[in-house]
């Protein structure tokens, strides 16, 4: 008899729809009116239950705000989010704790995100405290098994942040993220603060952690070599806007956004009789307070012609769930 089960698509955990956040500026002079600056402006994506997905770009592309919306740390402008096919973008984060159980963030400065006056093990217990969940010594069970699932030895128990290196703090930051066991967790920017070596055994435990728990990350970065290890699909950000989102390998191997292209070609290859075009861009980033016309890469963009000033492209969909937002996707 032949198989006729199907595997079930996993659970999207986590939606946002056009999404938008503004923050108000400076005035530029005395009587003028407030600037805008569109740190977000339209991000759509979904995340599916156990999946890794990579937001990337140059520093201030707003990946790092779309999170902090996410997690209602920020409220959204305009657009909604949904957390298992319910709005939470009116939520007041306040008044919604179960939410936090739920969704947790991994920030970039583990020392910034440890408090310095309290010792490691207080602090992983302290979700469970916040939570009432079990008795004090059931939490610090749970705490003592975090550390050792982290890789730890038991006497970092007792010790304080400062006394821990930065691999260890970041380990403590994950342990007391997941202990909770949340569906959705925001890496912003989790091992830039690392040396490279610590940064594979994060990104590896983060994977084991994965299988383990079936969580889903979002896994916001600047560095595409780590991306690639640890996501399954990658979206990319310019100035606010994902231009491009695919399946790891796809992108990888058939990047068709400009900017994506550039980003790729600079990431470096382990082997050296690879030879490989670097694409260099000219010019900053402009500002997002007064974004350029059309789209919104065409000041920097190598294939530019001249309609990519005037008219903003659509977002265009090819195989795979391969989208980009741009006029001549694949060309040059
Ligand atoms: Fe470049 Fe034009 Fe495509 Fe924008 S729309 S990325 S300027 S080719």
């Amino acid at each position: 008899m032949g198989n006729t089960l199907k595997a079930t698509p996993a659970e999207v955990v986590l939606e946002t729809r056009d999404l938008v956040r503004h923050f108000q500026g400076k005035r530029r002079h005395f009587l003028g009116r407030k600037t805008t600056i569109r740190a977000v402006d339209g991000v759509s994506f979904t995340l599916h239950q156990g999946e890794t997905l990579g937001l990337v770009g140059e520093s201030g592309c707003g990946k790092s705000t779309v999170g902090k919306v996410i997690l209602n740390i920020l409220q959204p402008t305009s657009g909604r989010v949904f957390y298992r096919g319910r709005d939470i973008s009116a939520l007041k984060a306040a008044a919604e704790p179960s939410l936090h159980r739920e969704m947790q963030m991994i920030f970039q400065d583990p020392l910034g995100a440890l408090d310095p006056r309290m010792r490691v093990g207080d602090q992983i217990c302290e979700p469970h405290a916040i939570f009432r969940i079990g008795t004090e010594k059931d939490r610090k069970q749970a705490a003592c098994e975090m550390l050792d699932l982290m890789g730890l030895k038991a006497h970092i128990y007792t010790r304080y942040p400062h006394e821990l290196s930065g691999g260890q703090q970041q380990r403590v930051v994950i342990a007391r993220a997941l202990i909770l066991r949340p569906k959705v967790v925001v890496c912003d920017e989790p091992i830039s603060a690392l040396d490279v070596s610590i940064k594979a055994q994060v990104i590896n435990l983060l994977s084991k952690l994965q299988d383990m728990l079936g969580v889903a990350y979002l896994f916001i970065s600047h560095d595409l070599s780590a991306v690639r290890h640890i996501c399954s699909r990658i979206a990319v950000m310019y100035l606010g806007q994902v231009v491009e989102m695919a399946e790891r390998t796809d992108l990888f191997s058939t990047p068709l956004h400009p900017y994506s292209k550039a980003l790729i070609s600079a990431v470096p290859v382990p082997d050296p009789s690879v030879r490989r075009n670097r694409i260099i861009l000219t010019g900053e980033p402009p500002s997002p307070i007064d974004p350029p016309s059309g789209c919104r890469f065409h000041t920097r963009c190598p294939i530019a012609q001249p309609v990519c000033s005037e008219v903003v492209p659509s977002l265009r969909t090819f195989g795979n769930g391969h989208t980009v937002l741009c006029h001549f996707p694949g060309e040059a």
